[in-house]
């Protein structure tokens, strides 16, 4: 990260008008040179995240993912190894959840047979 392209990264975009404002500056860079855009992608592995742009620094090399917000989810702009990471940490606390969800559901199975046979 350098000063051509970002100094620092968002987690989530609090807002659209923020989101926005980025847009913005990176499309500014992006047209200045400094920034390349690789690609973009639909991302199908995680269905909060469907739509993710990748580009790089010309000056130091970074590479940089983002992912546009869509609704209730926030988007990001991260470093690739950041991103890579990120989407790791999502996807370990989905699978958490959908163990919580089963565990629910199992318990209100048990509950209701168990209610059913007294
Ligand atoms: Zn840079």
């Amino acid at each position: 990260m350098c000063k051509d392209c970002f100094e620092e990264q968002y987690y989530s975009f609090p807002s659209q008008t923020e989101f926005e404002k980025f847009e913005e500056v990176l499309d500014l860079k992006c047209r200045l040179g400094k920034i390349k855009i690789l690609e973009s992608k639909n991302e199908v592995e995680n269905e909060l995240i469907d739509f993710i742009m990748c580009y790089k620094c010309e000056t130091c090399e970074e590479k940089f993912i983002m992912s546009i917000p869509d609704n209730a989810w926030r988007g990001y702009f991260l470093t690739e190894l950041n991103a890579i990471e990120y989407h790791q940490k999502i996807k370990e606390s989905d699978k958490k959840r959908q163990k919580v969800c089963l565990f629910i559901f199992v318990l209100i199975i048990v509950l209701t047979i168990y209610g059913i046979t007294k």
